[in-house]
């Protein structure tokens, strides 16, 4: 029972701080003891910039939508823990439609590769333990604070979460219409990545990855797009920083 309550418990904090608190007492019973438990989310601070970011520079001096990017209640979605760890959806072993989904799947691999210039990922089998998770599936028709809807036929979502070393952690989920396929697909595929990345906005310009809209011939990652994203990597979030507990027993 008491992992249970714990488990709550670390959901509320997440959930208060949407609501604009910044800590949380748990109350908690063990065979032994009665305590109570504070945690307070970690302040905000920037991570050191990854190394493929702080390499990349733009020749072309080409500026960015950095302004258009919002960040979340907990700061701005920066992953700090690399490589980010991918799962894109596999056939299941001898579905009718394997071979359907096996070059989707490769289509999706080729567009998400083209970001590892810019942030090291890492391609995994089991979508457990995945911080982006890739599906092929239709959005639902809602529309939430933590998504990024695209003409319905993409979508991108986040939740937090606290990991195994206590650190304020997100995972996001990428859903992908079934029935985009070839270089539209692909430009989907490219656009959504992005928001998980942590672009989490759109650019006003048709030649940008991030466009807000689907165009006729679908640009690849653009120098407006890295710098965009550099600079969302030199901003301070809460994100990836260990949360602060405070222990105090009510009786022993
Ligand atoms: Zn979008």
């Amino acid at each position: 029972m008491w992992g249970l309550a714990a488990i709550a418990a670390l959901l509320v904090v997440l959930h208060g701080n949407s609501a604009g608190s910044n800590s949380l007492v748990i109350t908690a019973e063990t065979p032994q003891s009665q305590y109570s438990e504070s945690v307070f989310l970690p302040p905000s601070k920037p991570h050191p910039l990854p190394a493929t970011l702080a390499q990349w520079y733009d020749q072309t001096n080409s500026g960015d939508y950095f302004l258009e990017v919002k960040p979340t209640k907990i700061g701005y979605l920066i992953w700090s823990q690399f490589p980010i760890k991918v799962y894109i959806q596999q056939p299941q072993p001898e579905s009718s439609d394997a071979h359907i989904l096996q070059s989707w799947a490769h289509e999706v691999l080729q567009a998400i590769q083209e970001w590892s210039v810019y942030l090291p990922l890492q391609v995994i089998a089991q979508p457990e333990s995945a911080d982006i998770k890739i599906m092929r599936s239709s959005p639902p028709l809602r529309i939430a604070p933590n998504q990024m809807p695209r003409a319905r036929s993409a979508e991108t979502s986040y939740e937090f979460y606290i990991n195994s070393n206590n650190l304020l952690s997100h995972r996001c989920s990428i859903l992908l219409s079934p029935s985009q396929a070839g270089q539209y697909l692909q430009a989907a595929a490219r656009h959504e990545f992005g928001h998980a990345l942590g672009i989490w906005g759109h650019s006003s310009l048709q030649s940008d990855a991030l466009y807000f809209a689907q165009v006729r011939n679908p640009p690849l990652i653009s120098a407006r797009d890295a710098n965009t994203l550099k600079r969302i990597y030199e901003q301070p979030t809460q994100l990836g920083w260990s949360l602060q507990r405070r222990r105090a027993d009510i009786n022993s």
